[in-house]
């Protein structure tokens, strides 16, 4: 249910307002302010609140019934959108465009440190690398585990550029205590106890798109974050799975006008694992940022042919110093600012 007041209500009156809420209905109270309108949106189980009573309350504008089961992240109880900030000067969402880049997986320290310097020449404001590796194979390689999380931090000593990398279970929290993003993958996407576990993490959250859910689990699995008390999430949609072979993903372009419609929450766009092609990461980027992304996340690596984890999909740095020069170009006509 939201609630909206009338926006001459005091801070005391917000206060009392929702105090009574939660008291009168054992529910959960969040209140957001929007550029012009005060949204108290209200959690748990409304159906015993009497409509007539609230409105009755002189504070109130207006009351809605939210039939979505996502609440938390609907634009409905945060009308303007989410920016989430991390570190000096980035921030993704909030009429910036945001490149995210890197290798699918940090291989040793030359790599890391040297993708670092490029991407971040070319425009990249965070830097991605895995260390965990979910492998359809437990035979392929799994990744560096806590010494990539150490190269990882040299790169962003050397270059400044905060860091994102994926967790795989609750248990491998203590090694991301100092990593900027924490990123939950495709298949962790309905992890449910690690959702909740990320919920009280006081650290941004880059959430992918699970290889075959809709657009309402995808939002529910954010949900989950935002209600165990982590706001900061930051959406990816990187493909799903259809019957197209042509493509190792097919990207699900028209999520990204749905989600900035109905979620206030920021998305970014990976064509890198959409396409599995590295000549179709230019158009998908393209298309990525006309649909209205609020970023892109693209792998990057020195030497795609010998790179061990998808260096099918990877492009070098080279390639996506151009791919940075098209964003700047065309980033501005569909209303979003790149520096
Ligand atoms: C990744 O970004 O490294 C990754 C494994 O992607 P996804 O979870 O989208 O498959
Ligand atoms: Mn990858």
């Amino acid at each position: 249910m939201i609630i909206v007041l009338k926006n001459n209500t005091t801070p005391e009156q917000i206060e009392a307002f929702s105090k009574k809420l939660e008291r009168d209905y054992e529910v959960t109270v969040s209140v957001s302010y929007g550029q012009d309108s005060i949204v108290v949106g209200v959690m748990g189980d409304t159906a015993g609140i009497d409509i007539g009573t609230v409105q009755a309350q002189s504070v109130v504008r207006s009351i809605t019934r939210v039939q979505e089961p996502y609440k938390k992240v609907n634009r409905k109880f945060h009308p303007d959108d989410s920016v989430i900030e991390i570190g000096e000067g980035c921030r993704v969402g909030g009429g910036g465009f945001t490149l995210i880049a890197g290798p699918c997986a940090v291989e040793n320290e030359e790599q890391i440190a040297g993708i670092a310097a490029c991407v971040k020449r070319s425009g990249a404001c965070i830097l991605r690398g895995g260390a965990f590796k979910p492998r359809t194979s437990p035979y392929a390689f799994q990744g560096y585990g806590a010494e990539g999380l150490e190269l990882l931090r040299h790169a962003r000593a050397r270059t400044g550029l905060p860091i994102v990398s994926e967790i795989m279970a609750p248990s491998q929290l203590p090694l991301f205590e100092d990593v900027d993003i924490i990123q939950v993958g495709a298949r962790n996407m309905q992890n449910f106890e690690l959702l909740k576990c990320l919920g009280k993490v006081d650290r941004p959250i880059l959430l992918k798109r699970g290889l075959a859910s809709s657009i309402e689990e995808f939002l529910m699995s954010a949900e989950y974050i935002a209600a165990s008390g982590n706001d900061q999430v930051i959406l990816c949609e990187r493909g799903i799975r259809t019957f197209e072979t042509m493509t190792r993903n097919t990207l699900d372009i028209s999520a990204i006008p749905i989600i900035k419609k109905v979620s206030h929450l920021p998305i970014v766009v990976d064509p890198s694992h959409a396409a599995g092609i590295p000549w179709l990461i230019e158009p998908l980027s393209m298309a990525a940022i006309a649909a209205g992304a609020d970023g892109l996340m693209i792998e990057v690596h020195n030497d795609p042919a010998n790179a061990m984890c998808d260096g099918a999909q990877s492009i070098t740095p080279e390639h996506f110093d151009a791919i940075a020069r098209r964003v700047r170009e065309v980033a501005p006509i569909f209303g979003k600012t790149f520096a």
